[in-house]
């Protein structure tokens, strides 16, 4: 059992307590014209480290103060304007909602003398991706009714919702909460989608996984009462409704988080060794499955993965997470809110560019970050055992269940859910939803895979995509099926540049040049940015485009399709259109250098930056 510092005490004695001894000290010292010291040191790999500093950043203060992320909320979206104010706009992730504005829009209203078109994303919380498929239903219904008609598979296994504008915000999470989901953590300083491993088999181990993976999103939800007082109130009575995932009472408070939440988002998975389809080593906390005898005997725990970073600032830095120790199945929730209290209690809070467990794990090192852990435990852990992931599953195309069903994994480039182009791929899934009508489970690269699929009921599925002019899974090309891009613009606030509109034209060229080389039966990973944030795990991947200036980008290569090495800069400051030459001429360097058997990310990791370099200049100049 874990005992949080305060949360042995009743609600009101709980949150007394934290106020009078940590937020209010926050909030005095922020106020204070005290300037910390901040001396820099250096951390356990080299990295120039800030020191501690007490002065919080303001976000920390509007966490404070906001009485459980309710703030002004409220009022606002009883006001008329279309747009929250600035305090909200950080409250409101914590309820899975962002206030964007259309970028492609901002040129043309501002010579007609307008402002910007605001409008909110609103993104889901669907731990492993499991879904209903009138869940499914229920959100291309929402997507259309009250969004922009179009829907987002997300990395993380969920859904995102783009366009909804301010005075549908309560109806959209409002009936997102009556179909038995919920927003509450899907962003903001909390811990985030769960994920795990999407493919469903008739195999204890996965449900047993799946098990860890519903009990970690439930353990580490937010208790806020403001989330039921703000969205699910029933305006007509007063009353709050009873929604399936939001039974807790409104006046619960935060045992877990206390008043200022995490100092940062947290991401947590699960995954086999054998299937590290969810990237583990790129979140906060990651549970490797240690399996003996055809039973899970519990979980290799790894600490400190993330992608973020910002390049002006030397001080952040992506990283992959590091093996910290191993624990059984039944202390697995335990050790969770262990991380997750340390991180709480000693992560960064005055710098939010340095707030994730990541620094912390990299100033302290795993091993300190191990003990602080098993303090809080109070036992110590057993060291990781010498399992670890191995390969890498997409779950694409046709795949038995092992109880005589079949699931399906659809391919969705860049996870966008629409109807364009003569391809009518929202109303494909529609038609399939219905006609199915079991289970879908999204997956952690933008992709779904429907579930529980008689044998008669296969030819349906190639028949509905065939007719609608979807792409079935088995003609996509490698080298796109195994892509990702962020949303980057023309919604997302923080994109620099394009990514999921410019990736598809990317691929189309070099499905050319590799069929020319003889590649495209080769699986590698590509991934596209925006922005140097990180949201499509590029920092991993074998080659990445990292948004840096508009048009311009920083290629990455020497991550691993398995997910467990980071990549290096190969070039910067790229144009879009010289993004093509300079991979064509590191496939042909490939093509021509490479071992037997060797992938395009384990070639790029043994050759080294100067090499390559070299190498794909001699090409290029050729
Ligand atoms: Fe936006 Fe950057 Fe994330 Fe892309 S990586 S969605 S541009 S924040």
């Amino acid at each position: 059992m874990v005992h949080c510092a305060y949360g042995n005490k009743q609600p009101g004695g709980l949150r007394r307590k934290y106020l009078r001894e940590v937020v209010r000290p926050l909030i005095a010292v922020y106020r204070s014209d005290m300037l910390s010291t901040r001396k820099s040191v250096t951390d356990s790999v080299g990295h120039r480290m800030p020191n501690s500093t007490p002065k919080p950043n303001q976000v920390e203060v509007i966490k404070a103060e906001s009485d459980w992320l309710a703030g002004t909320i409220q009022s606002e979206l009883e006001g008329d304007g279309d747009q929250f104010a600035k305090d909200s706009l950080q409250l409101l992730k914590f309820h899975g909602t962002y206030q964007q504005d259309d970028r492609d829009r901002r040129i043309e209203l501002r010579k007609l003398g307008k402002g910007k078109a605001f409008s909110m994303m609103i993104r889901c919380r669907i731990p492993g991706g499991r879904m209903t498929a009138e869940q499914f239903l229920a959100h291309l219904d929402i997507c259309e009714m009250l969004g922009n008609s179009t829907m987002k598979i997300t990395t993380r296994q969920t859904i995102q919702l783009h366009g909804v504008v301010k005075r549908d915000l309560r109806e959209t999470i409002q009936r997102i909460n009556s179909i038995g989901l919920s927003t509450l953590a899907a962003c903001g300083d909390v811990n985030r989608n769960v994920m795990c491993c999407p493919a469903k088999r008739a195999d204890p181990i996965r449900d047993e996984l799946n098990r860890l993976t519903d009990d970690l999103a439930e353990s580490l939800a937010p208790r806020t009462p403001a989330y039921q007082e703000l969205w699910i109130k029933d305006e007509d009575n007063g009353e709050v409704m009873q929604v399936a995932g939001n039974r807790r009472p409104a006046e619960s408070v935060e045992p877990l988080y206390g008043p200022t939440y995490l100092p940062r988002k947290f991401k947590c998975g699960v995954v086999l060794p054998e299937d590290n389809c969810i990237d583990v080593y790129t979140q906060d906390l990651g549970f490797i499955a240690v399996v003996r005898d055809g039973a899970i005997i519990g979980y290799n725990v790894i600490v400190g993965g993330g992608m973020g970073m910002t390049p002006s600032s030397k001080k952040t830095f992506p990283a992959i997470a590091q093996r910290m120790a191993f624990c059984t199945t039944d202390q697995a929730i335990d050790v969770a809110k262990a991380v997750l209290l340390v991180q709480r209690d000693n992560g960064d809070r005055s710098d939010r560019k340095v707030a994730r467990m990541k620094y912390l794990v990299a100033r302290w090192g795993v091993e300190r970050f191990r003990k602080e852990v098993e303090s809080v435990l109070g036992y110590e852990l057993a060291n990781c055992t010498e399992d670890d992931v191995r390969g890498v599953d997409d779950h694409m195309g046709w795949q038995a269940q092992k109880d005589g069903l079949w699931s399906y994994g659809l391919c969705i480039e860049n996870g966008r859910v629409r109807d364009a182009d003569s391809i009518d791929l929202k109303s494909a899934l529609r038609e399939l939803a219905t006609t199915l009508g079991t289970e879908i489970r999204l997956a952690g690269n933008q992709s779904l895979i429907f579930c529980d699929i008689t044998s008669n009921l296969r030819s349906s599925v190639t028949e509905i995509l065939n007719r609608h002019g979807v792409r079935a899974s088995e003609q996509f090309s490698l080298v796109r099926r195994y892509s990702m891009a962020c949303v980057a613009l023309p919604s997302c606030g923080l994109a620099i540049t394009e990514a999921e509109r410019r990736l598809p034209s990317v691929i189309d060229e070099l499905e050319t040049s590799l069929a020319k080389l003889g590649l495209n039966a080769d699986r590698f990973t590509i991934r596209m940015t925006g922005c140097p944030n990180g949201c499509a795990r590029p920092y991993v991947a074998d080659v990445a485009l990292v948004g840096k200036a508009v048009d311009c980008y920083t290629i990455y290569v020497g991550g691993s399709l398995l997910g467990n090495r980071l990549a290096f800069i190969h070039r910067d400051m790229v144009h879009a259109e010289q993004i093509h030459d300079e991979l064509a001429a590191l496939f042909t360097v490939y093509k021509r250098d490479r071992r037997i058997g060797e992938c395009l990310g384990d070639f790029c990791h043994r050759a080294g930056s100067d090499l390559l370099m070299k190498q794909c200049d001699e090409i290029l100049n050729a």
